[in-house]
């Protein structure tokens, strides 16, 4: 009775799939996130493939997750909503400071962004680096070094995303933000209770600074 029996999937693939759809739903869409493009993202990219292999039965779970080097792959709602906070278009340019696994970078590939990534711990950068090439993100410029000072050469960016708290705000950071563009982060002092903010630059160079939610990130080193 053959037919009976469940399909052959060894990596659990569906398993990951289903478990996928409900964080999505329950986690993200259910706090709020209402956009397509964003949901979309989060619904593709294999967060579980961004998770040490111990860790992948809860690579779903409504919380981060170590990923080595004492550093952490964020809350997916977290994710979700610093690319919301993004507001990317396809084709605009987006740093990463703390790639960490590079899961943040590949949702935002997937919103259609140009990506480029820096990560200060050169293991992390090295293994992301060839996560996001073998999971078919080569695209994405993956950097070792210290995010603190930005890309230079790539720059200015249409947002910038830090995924690693300090205050204040890295200085050329700002400097290499476009005018109209998006700068999120969580601002605050280390292991304590950080506001994650979205600076905005008008057209003049000057900012504006929005409060969103109180977060926990691992702190920005230098
Ligand atoms: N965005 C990551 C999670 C980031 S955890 C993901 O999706 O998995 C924060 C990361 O920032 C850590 O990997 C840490 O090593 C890195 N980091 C800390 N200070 C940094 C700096 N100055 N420049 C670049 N990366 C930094």
């Amino acid at each position: 009775m053959v037919g009976l029996l469940p399909a052959v999937d060894p990596a659990g693939a569906a398993d990951f799939a289903v478990q996928r759809e409900q964080m999505v739903k329950f986690q993200i869409e259910d706090r709020g996130v209402t956009n397509t493009t964003v949901l979309a993202a989060m619904r593709k990219v294999p967060r579980h493939e961004f998770v040490p292999e111990f860790a992948r039965p809860h690579a779903y779970d409504d919380r981060p997750l170590p990923i080595g080097e004492g550093q952490t792959i964020s809350q997916p709602y977290i994710v979700a909503l610093m690319t919301d906070l993004a507001r990317l278009k396809p084709g605009e340019r987006v740093l990463e400071v703390g790639t960490g696994s590079g899961y943040q970078a590949a949702v935002l590939a997937e919103v259609g962004a140009e990506v480029y990534t820096i990560e200060i711990l050169e293991p992390l950068a090295r293994s992301a680096a060839a996560r996001l090439k073998r999971l078919g993100y080569e695209k994405v410029e993956v950097k070792a070094g210290d995010g603190y000072l930005g890309w230079k050469e790539h720059a200015p960016f249409d947002a910038i995303l830090v995924t690693a708290a300090a205050e204040p705000v890295p200085p050329p950071l700002i400097e290499q933000l476009k005018p109209g563009g998006r700068l999120v982060m969580p601002l605050g002092q280390p292991w304590e209770t950080q506001v994650l903010v979205v600076i905005e630059k008008d057209a003049s160079g000057k900012t504006r600074t929005r409060r969103i939610a109180p977060v926990v990130f691992v702190p920005l080193t230098r």
